[in-house]
């Protein structure tokens, strides 16, 4: 075989690209990587890891709140959103620092620059500088969509912008129905920012559990969240010191900022694809096989530019998939089907397996059951919320197809249940462990009674 500059060669250093490179370099690889921009990629830069950080700090005014009926009195609280986004600076800098120390650790050659596929085995550098490889990982992640054909557009913000705005705004509007819209509606809600949540159809979170989506816009809109549903923006027009909102059905909003969360889409853009034949799907995403190859031999791509699962634990899982396929003499393949997932609202929710509509439209016949209560802390706080806990089971098998949460700590709870549907559990493994008490979570094995609708639903 001909002599290659590397082994590897990784183009983007984001979740997937940096656990392939690591990994394949620990099986021996001469691993090339490079980023284009910041390492760490989207979950560290502009993704879960800010934005999670901004959760949090949205949810103290809820402490503050609550601490009164626990018999606690404080001063008056106040917030700084430039303090909080200097720590959160601080805190990015240093994983962007170890993102990329840990690849130098392991003998990665790291390029800080954007590459493209130059042809097969062959990528080239912005410089021009072209680099041959043995195998090539393309791990370029996504990019926020944009309202392209409206006016005003340009007016608008994404996710991408938002994490380094100077100020807080007073009024902000929301559009989209997704995981980022409703997290951020919530973020700016709980900063006590007036928000507007607009979206083209009658609820949130396609795709979701029906129980969960109602149940998150009741807290919503509880929380005082504007939820403009059924709609559309027709454009964005700049006035003195705001923005005027155009929707389609003819009314207008008058706010200080307007976000816009309608989708990311893979960044496949002048990656030099066609030069390699590697073949796009219609979204603009790497078409793959189950081991990550694409369409051209040698070839492979992971991550958020597949377009299957996108979430970091799945990039991370695809790229190690990758690196001992190819070079661990382990070929792996990722099984998308049992992820779990959270949205961080507040409330937030979470769940992993199938939701009631998916696992009916599979064709099982199912056993639901269902709770919804008000947690303990709620009671001395006077908060009115409630949280819900749901279990979706096949009745032939008695096994838990779903688990569903809406509520404090969804994503913990959600997490460990995972390893029980990993593992198969029925109905009567759920019974059969000792609830901890008192904890939210034991309602997960505590529910006993199947869900009857009421008559007429
Ligand atoms: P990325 O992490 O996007 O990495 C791609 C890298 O490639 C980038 O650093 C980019 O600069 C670089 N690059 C692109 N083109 C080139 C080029 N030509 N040359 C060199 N470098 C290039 N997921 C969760 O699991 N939980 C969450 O809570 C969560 N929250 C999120 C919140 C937000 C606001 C967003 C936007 C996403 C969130 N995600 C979350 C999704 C998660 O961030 C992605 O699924 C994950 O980062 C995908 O990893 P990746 O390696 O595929 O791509
Ligand atoms: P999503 O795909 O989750 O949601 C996009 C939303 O925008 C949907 O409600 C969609 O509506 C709506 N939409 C799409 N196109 C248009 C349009 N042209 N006009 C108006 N509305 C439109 O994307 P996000 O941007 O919220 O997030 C991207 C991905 O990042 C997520 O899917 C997830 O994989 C990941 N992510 C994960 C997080 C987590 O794990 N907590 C947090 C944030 C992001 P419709 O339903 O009608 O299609």
């Amino acid at each position: 075989m001909a002599q290659t500059d590397f082994d590897l060669f990784v183009i983007g250093g984001g979740s997937g690209g940096v656990r392939a490179a690591r990994i394949a370099a620990g099986y021996g690889a001469k691993v090339g990587l490079a980023e284009c921009d910041r390492f760490g990629g989207t979950c560290v830069i502009c993704g879960c890891v800010p934005k999670k950080l901004l959760v949090y700090a949205s949810r103290f005014a809820d402490e503050f709140e609550d601490a009164r009926g626990f018999g606690w009195t404080s001063g008056e609280a106040t917030f700084d959103w430039a303090t909080l986004i200097a720590n959160k600076d601080r805190e990015i800098h240093r994983l962007e620092q170890i993102y990329e120390g840990n690849l130098k650790a392991k003998g990665v050659a790291t390029f800080t620059t954007r590459a493209k596929v130059d042809g097969p085995g062959a990528v080239k550098l912005a410089d021009g500088q072209r680099i041959t490889a043995r195998t090539i990982l393309i791990a370029t992640g996504g990019r926020p969509s944009r309202y392209g054909d409206i006016p005003g557009a340009a007016h608008i913000v994404t996710s991408n912008e938002i994490f380094e705005m100077k100020t807080l705004p007073k009024r902000i509007v929301v559009c989209g129905g997704g995981y980022i819209a409703v997290e951020f509606a919530s973020i700016f809600a709980g900063l006590g920012v007036e928000t507007t949540l607009i979206h083209r159809r009658d609820k949130v979170l396609r795709g979701f559990d029906e129980d969960l989506r109602d149940g998150l816009m009741e807290a919503l809109a509880a929380r005082g969240i504007r939820l403009v549903m059924n709609e559309a923006l027709a454009g964005v027009a700049q006035d003195v010191g705001c923005f005027h909102v155009a929707l389609h059905s003819g009314g207008s909003l008058e706010t200080d900022l307007v976000l816009s969360a309608i989708g990311r889409e893979p960044a496949t853009h002048d990656l030099g694809l066609e030069t390699a034949g590697v073949r796009t799907g219609a979204r603009g995403e790497i078409i793959v096989d189950s081991f990550s190859e694409t369409t051209a031999k040698g070839i492979y791509a992971v991550g958020d530019v597949t377009d299957r699962v996108n979430l970091t634990p799945v990039a991370i899982r695809e790229g190690h998939a990758f690196a001992d396929t190819v070079f661990g003499e382990r070929p792996t393949q990722v099984d998308h089907a049992l992820v779990p997932t959270g949205v961080f609202t507040t409330p937030e929710l979470a769940t992993v397996g199938l939701s009631e509509a998916a696992a009916r439209e599979l064709g099982h016949e199912l056993d639901i059951y269902k709770s919804r209560f008000r947690p303990l802390r709620n009671t001395l706080s006077g908060r009115a919320e409630c949280m819900l806990m749901k279990l979706v089971v096949d009745r032939a098998t008695d096994r838990v197809l779903g688990c569903q949460v809406l509520g404090p700590d969804a994503a913990e709870i959600v997490q460990t249940a995972a390893v029980a549907l990993q593992l198969g559990a029925s109905k009567a493994d759920f019974d059969a462990t000792v609830a901890l008490h008192p904890s939210a979570a034991e309602e997960l094995v505590t529910m006993r009674e199947k869900w009857v609708p009421a008559p007429g639903i």
